[in-house]
């Protein structure tokens, strides 16, 4: 279901990448005896701090303790000299992420000094240090880097939650994508039953890439999906044979286009930019060569991004949970800019948020994800942006609405990755992902979208529309190419 219908420019762009050996675990939620990959390293969740350590012969999270806020530590004697005023604007809690902007520095405040550095995982954290020294000899030397707040493009601590009347630019994603990861953490364990298939020439590439977030994703759906069951196929341009017959194996009477469907014929126009969810319960993907994974962040990001968007599609299109209308019907689908749009915001939170400095990839990649409606309209490359950037909301109304169907043959869904997740991380920072539960619950027994959206969030769908706006305008200002 990704992206069946695009052109080869867009599917290079979600094609992708990546690191391999650490991933699994880097994905498993945190908790109390789950295995961890390196001892000494630290983790918050849920308010609370869990240290890898050694159990017997194995490497387990611990029991956790509360996660203390800075601001009541213990005081410690200061250099006089430190630019507290500035420090203690910010409150910091050890173990918590830091942002960007903060990255490789060491704050001072009144109670200690943080440094906020990388926890070897996936997120930049905030660890106790010493206190930097102040060199007294002669004249006194600042030894601190200036916050960022105030060099940093911007950026400031987010002082009230994300609304409507405040969906600041920089926090809105951060703050989507930290509700995901605690609402997936919070679900009881799930039993996932899969099945892996490898081709022969992929077990020498990166494919754990393509794996990113599977775990998470599958607890995030947790409620609406509580008996996952699904093959992941990974295989290569050199493996079309392969492929081909494993999907016939496995699609049976749900291969009904050949030459659609199978990957060999797809490869032909696409290389190795082809993946994606097909029926009964198949998620495939071409797992490209690591020349091809690193020639670009966004090749890397889209790998990542792979696993929980064809998921969210698995779940929407196959559990029985999630809609009362038959699996694989049409009827479940929500229009395409929620329908791609969401399974792209997954995408970000819990495989592409994976990467180093992801905020830049996110930037990047959503701009790519806008190029392909100009190219497909002989519009110059950056207009999609462009109207973006006018902060009208008749503009992004009527480009809404031309989302508004369901994805399949003869729509036009190309916007609907890059405004859908955008509209999505909106949607979940000021929901959580329980709003989104409760829409796609409503909508899959009333089948009625307008009228679900309105019931769960009180709003119409066309005040949305025109709430988002700005949003969107600030996101595509920052776009990079
Ligand atoms: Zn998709």
């Amino acid at each position: 279901m990704i992206l069946p219908k695009l052109n080869k420019y867009i599917s290079l762009l979600v094609a992708v990448i990546f690191i391999a050996s650490t991933n699994a675990v880097a994905n498993a939620a945190i908790r109390t005896g789950n295995a961890c990959p390196k001892k000494g390293l630290t983790q918050s969740y849920s308010g609370k701090l869990f240290t890898c350590v050694k159990q017997g012969s194995k490497l387990v999270w611990n029991k956790g303790v509360p996660i203390k806020s800075a601001t009541k530590a213990t005081p410690k004697p200061m250099p006089s000299t430190s630019p507290n005023a500035v420090s203690d604007q910010i409150n910091i809690k050890i173990g918590e992420t830091c942002s960007s902007a903060f990255r490789g520095q060491t704050l001072v405040t009144s109670t200690g000094a943080y440094i906020c550095k990388h926890d070897e995982i996936s997120a930049f954290r905030w660890y106790e240090t010493e206190i930097p020294k102040v060199t007294t000899s002669t004249s006194p030397q600042p030894t601190l880097v200036t916050p960022a707040a105030t060099q940093n493009q911007g950026i400031t601590p987010l002082t009230k939650p994300i609304s409507f009347d405040n969906l600041d630019s920089y926090w809105t994603s951060i703050e989507a994508y930290k509700k995901v990861k605690e609402f997936s953490a919070a679900q009881p364990k799930l039993s996932i039953s899969k099945t892996i298939h490898l081709s022969p020439n992929v077990v020498n590439r990166q494919y754990s890439k393509y794996m990113a977030g599977l775990e998470d994703i599958a607890q995030l759906w947790a409620p609406l999906y509580t008996n996952p069951k699904f093959h992941l196929i990974l295989f290569t341009e050199k493996d079309s044979e392969w492929i081909d017959n494993k999907q016939r194996e496995l699609m049976g009477s749900a291969l009904i286009n050949p030459t659609e469907q199978l990957q060999s014929y797809r490869m032909k126009d696409a290389g190795c930019n082809v993946g994606g969810f097909y029926l009964p319960n198949i998620i495939l993907f071409c797992v490209k060569s690591d020349e091809e994974l690193a020639k670009s962040v966004n090749a890397e990001f889209s790998a990542l991004h792979s696993f929980p968007h064809e998921y969210t599609h698995l779940m929407g299109m196959i559990s029985s949970e999630v809609s009362r209308f038959q699996i694989s019907s049409r009827e479940r689908l929500t229009p395409c800019w929620f329908w791609e749009g969401s399974a792209t915001f997954y995408g970000f939170a819990l495989g592409g948020s994976t990467q180093k400095n992801f905020e830049k990839s996110r930037l990047s990649f959503l701009n790519e994800l806008t190029l392909p409606y100009d190219l497909k309209r002989n519009q110059e490359a950056g207009t999609i942006r462009r109207a973006l950037l006018k902060n009208d909301p008749a503009i992004v109304a009527s480009l809404f609405k031309e989302l508004e169907g369901e994805v399949g043959p003869g729509l036009d869904v190309q916007n609907a990755y890059a405004l859908g997740a955008m509209a999505t991380e909106v949607l979940v920072a000021v929901y959580g992902q329980e709003g989104i539960n409760k829409l796609q619950l409503e909508f899959g027994q009333s089948g009625n979208w307008t009228g679900s959206f309105y019931k769960v969030f009180g709003i119409t769908v066309d005040d949305f529309y025109r709430k988002i706006t700005p949003y969107l305008a600030s996101q595509a200002e920052k776009f990079t190419n």
